[in-house]
């Protein structure tokens, strides 16, 4: 547990390519109206990371999504790699990445106040709205009308 999952993923090209450790073998599903554009979806990603050994920079495209926040994806084959969270320098990387991340469990979901009712998914777990996720990730931060994730 303490030693964390080591994983290894890709983009659809190849072109970039990852090594990091999660550090537990959850998933969280994020369903923002950000994530969702973004993606199409609700964004299921990894726990942040802030070692990730990443290949293939320069297919890498950080777009600036916020002023605390970046999502990257491949310029070549167009896959949604990552949220970059500049405070914490922390990457979340999409959990469709690693086949090594099949086995995990989906953990939490938020913005669950944000998802639209065309989808739900079946289970029991923690399911935050976007003031408890400001809440339990961003306290005492005032003024912010728009948390993480952006
Ligand atoms: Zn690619
Ligand atoms: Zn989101």
């Amino acid at each position: 547990m303490a030693e964390g999952t080591k994983l290894e993923g890709q983009c659809l090209c190849g072109g970039v390519r990852v090594l990091m450790t999660a550090p537990d073998r959850h998933v969280e599903a994020c369903h923002c109206s950000m994530c969702r554009r973004w993606g199409g979806g609700a964004f299921l990603s990894l726990k942040l990371v802030t070692d990730p050994a990443i290949e293939g920079e320069e297919h890498i495209v950080r777009y600036p999504s916020s002023a605390w926040a970046e999502r990257a994806f491949c310029a070549r084959c167009g896959t949604h790699l990552f949220y970059f969270y500049k405070p914490k320098a922390g990457y979340s990387f999409a959990a469709g990445l690693f086949d090594g991340a099949e086995g995990f469990e989906l953990a939490e979901e938020i913005f669950i106040d944000e998802k639209p009712g065309y989808y739900d998914f079946a289970g029991e777990r923690e399911r935050l709205t976007a003031a408890e996720v400001r809440a339990k990730y961003s306290p005492g931060r005032r003024g912010i009308t728009r948390t993480l994730p952006s």
